[in-house]
């Protein structure tokens, strides 16, 4: 199976910037991996234009579980499939944290995605103070179990929230045992399904450290942030994928 690579721009972006972006990703090719980018909101648009035609695919950074209605500032998975979207990120822990969505909210939301055709990429991880704890399984398999449905197809990304846009991130054995660990629960919960499902890496992913963490057992591609924001560091990590 392909790696995917997939940026995460969160709140960032100027119009000209996501353009100057967009344009340099969409004269690399001959990449071994799959790659994707989620602009904001306001970006999407002009992003999904600027890559039609192209091999990098677009996708969002949340949706809302209803498809239509009075929710004043959200957005549906149906809004970002019309703009050329065909994946979405959710359960990312900026929104756990931010905006205190639970994992029932989360699987409503890959329920949501999967109606309006999206990819649902569902994030999970552990706090700094749950991996001291060493509750780090634990806490991942009980997302899995909880933000999941029974018949999930999407891509699950590992991100260890104390990893998120720290610099620092687990060592190569940690991140197998989580993988391990994930790759076990999928197959639980979906069957032989739940070998296709790529489990993605994500936390301070950057071209200098992107080989090693790519080539880790069940490690199928990485979840970028900070990195996504430069082409230059955005394609290194690409490059480095298997
Ligand atoms: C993220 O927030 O999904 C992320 C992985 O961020 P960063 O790469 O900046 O740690």
């Amino acid at each position: 199976m392909r790696q995917l690579v997939a940026g995460n721009w969160k709140m960032n972006g100027s119009c000209r910037q996501a353009a100057t972006l967009a344009e340099a990703l969409r004269g690399e090719a001959g990449l071994a991996c799959d790659l994707l980018v989620c602009p904001p909101f306001t970006l999407i648009d002009r992003v999904a234009g600027l890559l039609l035609h192209t091999p990098v695919a677009v996708g969002g950074q949340d949706c809302h579980a209803q498809a239509q209605g009075a929710h004043t500032g959200d957005i549906s998975a149906e809004m970002l499939a019309e703009l050329g979207c065909s994946a979405v990120i959710v359960g990312h822990s900026e929104r756990r944290q931010d905006h205190g969505e639970t994992d029932a909210e989360v699987q409503a939301k890959v329920r949501a995605a999967v109606r309006a055709g999206l990819t649902p990429i569902v994030c999970v991880g552990e706090t700094q103070a749950q991996r001291d704890a060493g509750q780090e399984v634990a806490v991942v398999r009980g997302q899995l179990a909880a933000s999941l449905p029974h018949d999930f197809a999407g891509v699950v990304a590992y991100e260890p929230i104390w990893a998120i846009g720290t610099g620092r991130t687990p060592t190569s054995d940690d991140v197998e045992t989580v993988h391990r660990h994930v790759r076990a629960a999928l197959v639980e919960r979906l069957g032989q399904g739940g070998r296709s499902v790529r489990i993605l890496y994500g936390g301070s992913v950057k071209p200098d450290n992107a080989a090693e963490l790519l080539r880790v057992p069940e490690v199928g591609g990485a979840l970028v942030g900070g990195a996504s924001l430069s082409a230059d560091s955005f394609l290194a990590i690409a490059r480095a994928a298997a």
